[in-house]
């Protein structure tokens, strides 16, 4: 596999992942270009299809994974279904760019497993679930059943922490941003 090199961000839903994403993507130094994921979720306010997400039907979710198109995909709440596309990462890829994903757990683990050490992967953990409560909250995207589920889930998520080269715990943007920086600066040049 030749070309550019992957950096995988996940953790818990509302955890800062895409803040921590946003960050180094603006530094140019570390030519990273996002992978935009394919989803079937309805857009929100101010995304863009192409740009936030692919946002697809679910059937065409659904051929596309008959089509064997996705890297890996998950159905990461009930009818929620988020995939990163074969095609997305290699032309990206083939172009020379690195490329960085925002993915949920078991997604970095897939590409992690995939890339192997053409990849590093962290992970964001919140410093305690009441402030990632507190995050969704603030954050005013969810209803009330769709942030239960997401703590749900992120219960069970933190577990899989273990499983990726870092761990960052994001108490403070700053201080994620520091520790994050020298990692990727260090892997990709
Ligand atoms: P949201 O609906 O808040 O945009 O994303 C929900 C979750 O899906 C987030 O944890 C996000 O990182 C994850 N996600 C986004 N794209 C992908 C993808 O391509 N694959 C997987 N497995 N998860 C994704």
């Amino acid at each position: 596999m030749t070309g550019g090199k992957l950096v995988i961000v996940s953790g818990p839903s509302g955890a800062g992942k895409s803040t921590i994403v946003k960050h180094l993507l603006s530094n140019t130094d570390y030519n990273l270009t996002f992978s935009v994921s394919a989803c079937s979720r309805k857009m929100r306010e101010g995304e863009v299809d192409g740009k936030d997400y692919h946002f697809l039907s679910i059937d065409s979710f659904k051929t596309k994974i008959d089509d064997n198109e996705f890297l890996e995909w998950e159905e990461v709440y009930p009818n929620s279904y988020y995939g990163t596309l074969r095609t997305e990462v290699e032309s990206l890829r083939s172009s020379g760019h690195n490329v960085i994903f925002d993915v949920d757990v078991m997604g970095g683990i897939n590409i992690k497993r995939h890339y192997k050490e053409l990849s590093i992967s962290i992970f964001v953990n919140p410093p305690s679930l009441e402030d990632l409560e507190a995050r969704l909250k603030a954050r005013n995207t969810e209803s009330e059943e769709d942030i239960a589920r997401r703590l749900r889930k992120s219960k069970m998520e933190i577990i899989y922490g273990k499983r990726f080269d870092h761990i960052i715990v994001n108490s403070k943007l700053e201080d994620a941003f520091a520790e994050a920086d020298p990692l990727v600066g260090n892997f990709l040049m």
